[in-house]
C-alpha cells in the first residue's frame, strides 16, 4: 500500500488505476485527517511535488508519493502552470478555472493555442527523504468549446490532435495511456517496484 498526498478525489482516481495492473493499492491523504494541509508554495512543479510526498511522509512515518501536475499554455507565457488548481483564485473550481482560461484565450487564433498538460511525481520514504522522482508531459490544443465529461479538470478543453478528441472525450483507458501522468508513473514504476520491499514491510502509523 502506498499513501498519495493529494485530496483530489479524480486525480486520486487516476493514479489508483495507473498503478493497479503493478499490484499496488494506493490510498489518498484523506484517509489520514491528522495530516496538516500542504502549502504548494514551490515554484516549479517538482517543488511542489516534493512537498507533498515528504510533509506528509514525515507525519504518517510512511512512503508517500507527492504528484503535483497543472496546464501550461504557450500563449499565456505558461500559465496557469503551478497555480493551475487555483487559476481563477480563492475559492476555485474547475469549472471557474475554465471560464477564466476561456477568457484569457478571447481572440487567440486556434493555431497558436498549444498547450501541455504536465505532471511531476517525487516518492519519499519515512523520514521525508526523497528517494525518486519523475516527470511527464502530454501535447494538446486548447479549443473554444467544451467536449465530453469525462476527466477533471481543463480535460473538455484539451484536444489531443492524433485523436481529434479531448480528455472530456477519451475513455478513461486511452488518457491512462497518453497522458502526463501516465507518462510520469511509466518513468517512475520500475524504481517504484523495484523499493516495494521496503514500502511493503511498514503500515502507516507503525
Ligand atoms: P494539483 O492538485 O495542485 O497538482 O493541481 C493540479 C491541477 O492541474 C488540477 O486541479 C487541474 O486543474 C489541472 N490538471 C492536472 N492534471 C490534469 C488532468 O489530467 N486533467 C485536467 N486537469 C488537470
Amino acid at each position: 500500500m502506498i499513501v498519495l498526498g493529494s485530496r483530489n478525489r479524480k486525480k486520486s482516481r487516476e493514479v489508483a488505476e495507473i498503478l493497479a495492473p503493478c499490484g499496488i493499492e494506493v490510498v489518498g491523504i484523506s484517509a489520514f485527517p491528522e495530516v496538516g494541509e500542504v502549502v504548494e508554495d514551490g515554484q516549479t512543479f517538482a517543488e511542489n511535488a516534493a512537498k507533498k510526498a515528504s510533509q506528509p511522509a514525515i507525519a504518517l512515518g510512511h512512503w508517500v508519493v507527492g504528484e503535483d501536475s497543472g496546464l501550461v499554455v504557450d500563449a499565456l507565457g505558461g500559465r496557469p502552470g503551478v497555480l493551475s488548481a487555483r487559476f481563477s483564485g480563492t475559492g476555485a473550481t474547475d469549472a471557474s478555472n475554465n471560464q477564466k482560461l476561456m477568457e484569457e484565450l478571447a481572440g487567440v487564433p486556434p493555431e497558436r493555442r498549444t498547450a501541455a498538460y504536465v505532471c511531476t511525481i517525487a516518492l519519499a520514504d519515512p523520514a521525508g527523504a526523497i528517494r525518486l522522482t519523475a516527470a511527464g508531459r502530454c501535447r494538446g490544443l486548447i479549443i473554444a468549446e467544451p467536449h465530453g465529461d469525462n476527466g477533471f479538470g481543463y480535460d473538455p478543453y484539451f484536444l489531443i490532435r492524433e485523436y481529434h478528441r479531448t480528455f472530456g472525450e477519451l475513455p478513461a483507458r486511452v488518457k491512462h495511456q497518453i497522458s502526463h501522468r501516465a507518462r510520469a508513473f511509466a518513468a517512475f514504476i520500475p524504481g517504484l517496484l523495484k523499493l516495494v520491499p521496503q514500502i511493503e514491510r511498514r503500515e502507516p502509523g507503525t
